[in-house]
């Protein structure tokens, strides 16, 4: 990445990490995502259980791969052989002492934004793992509230559409969001989550370079 853009990415971040800190979230700014993995595997307990909702950032951390290489329990719910099953690790998940996930969209004030489509993801950044640790790019931070739910509802759902191989909503077919109800759409529940309740329990590593989806 080009200095001036790092500079850029740094500068953006002081400002959205005094804003986290005033509504109760952690926030820590890393230089990569392989400093962000360092930083959240010294925040998790060698004996936590720990889950993981589903993220491109998470996975390309590289941190589920160290998690298991110390032999922490994890939930892991892309091992199940069925939807069955799939389930009940996700409702598992729940209750974990850490949840690792990422945010589909940061406002420059600080204000959480994601859509999700079953909704274990958001239930568990909202209530539930005693710690919450989210891996977020700052390529995600997009504006105004207006502008991120915008962004995160007309650019970055389309884009999961077309990784996860859907084949029937309006998106697939247009590139945009058709503000579906098809049985296959992803855009269930669109959480905006505006401080944490509890003071030390979300923690937001700040990421400077562009990682996961990028719009
Ligand atoms: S068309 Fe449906 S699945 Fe696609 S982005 Fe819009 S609401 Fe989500």
């Amino acid at each position: 990445m080009e200095d001036y853009q790092k500079q850029f990415y740094n500068t953006l971040a002081e400002k959205v990490k005094k804003k986290l800190i005033h509504r109760n979230f952690n926030a820590i700014i890393c230089s990569t995502l392989e400093e962000a993995k360092e930083s959240a595997l010294q925040l998790i307990d060698e004996q936590a259980v720990v889950a993981f909702g589903g993220s491109i950032t998470v996975v390309d951390s590289g941190i589920i791969d160290s998690l298991y290489e110390r032999n922490q329990q994890i939930i892991n719910r892309e091992l199940a052989t069925s939807i069955e099953e799939r389930h009940q690790l996700m409702k598992r998940s729940l209750l974990s002492d850490v949840y690792l996930t990422s945010i589909n969209g940061l406002t420059d004030d600080g204000i959480l934004v994601n859509m999700d489509s079953v909704g274990n993801r958001v239930a568990a950044l909202t209530y539930g793992p005693d710690k919450v640790l989210a891996f977020v790019g700052m390529n995600k931070v997009y504006g105004d509230l207006d502008t991120t739910i915008a962004t995160v509802r007309n650019k970055v759902a389309p884009k999961n559409a077309f990784r996860l191989n859907l084949q029937q909503t309006p998106c697939v077919r247009t590139g945009t969001c058709g503000d579906c109800l098809k049985e296959e759409c992803i855009c269930s529940t669109l959480a905006i989550t505006r401080r944490s309740k509890l003071n030390d329990r979300i923690t937001i590593f700040l990421i400077l370079e562009e990682v996961g989806l990028c719009v």
